[in-house]
Order: C-alpha cells, then structure tokens, then sequence
C-alpha cells in the first residue's frame, strides 16, 4: 500500500521483529518497522514517532544500527518513547539525541 501525503501510518514492530536462530542473522524489529514502512512508501524524514516496548530486565533503546537507520528516516527531533513492561518505566529520546552526529547521506555527497 502507498502512503498518500500526509496519511499517518502505524507500523507494529511486534510483527516486525524476526530472530533466527543464527543471531547474526536476525534484524531488530525497528529496522523491520522502517522497512516496512519503506515498502509502504515512507521516504527518509518520514517517520514521525516511535514507541519501543519490551519486558526486559531494563529498558531497551534501539542498537547502534537501529539508531542509523532511524536518523535517516527521522528526523532529529523526532521522540522514540521506551517502555519496559518488566518494571513499568518509560524513557524518551529524540533521535538526535541517541544517534548525535549522524553520518547520513549529506556525507556522501561529493564537493
Ligand atoms: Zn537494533
């Protein structure tokens, strides 16, 4: 399905999120989210928020290749909320501040 201007789309990370049995393998359910969203049309600054939920023994904040891959579909300012079910704890973060000093594709472009 394309994503009309505008229209708001929810990605369930839950669904998403596939590990093998070979870890080196699997791919965290927030890069699977912005895949999916990708495939739904979303183009890069076009993800609006993220909500990471987890019943861990503390809270989860994306992986350093989430957190890249999040900096180039959102934009900085964006909040990505985690929540822990274990203890009931709720944190904040843009993604400018988990990913600050983003390589991106402005790096890339030649002078
Ligand atoms: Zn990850």
């Amino acid at each position: 399905m394309k994503l009309a201007a505008g229209q708001l789309e929810l990605i369930d990370a839950a669904k998403a999120a596939r590990e093998n049995a070979s870890y080196p393998l699997s791919v965290c359910a927030e890069r699977n989210a912005v895949a999916a969203a990708a495939v739904a049309g979303a183009q890069p600054g076009d993800v609006r928020a993220v909500a990471i939920v987890a019943h861990a023994s503390s809270p989860a904040p994306p992986c350093g290749a989430c957190r890249q891959v999040l900096s180039e579909f959102a934009d900085p300012d964006v909040v990505v909320v985690i929540h822990n079910l274990a203890d009931g704890s709720t944190t904040a973060f843009t993604v400018g501040e988990l990913l600050p000093q983003a390589f991106g594709p402005d790096n890339l472009a030649s002078s």
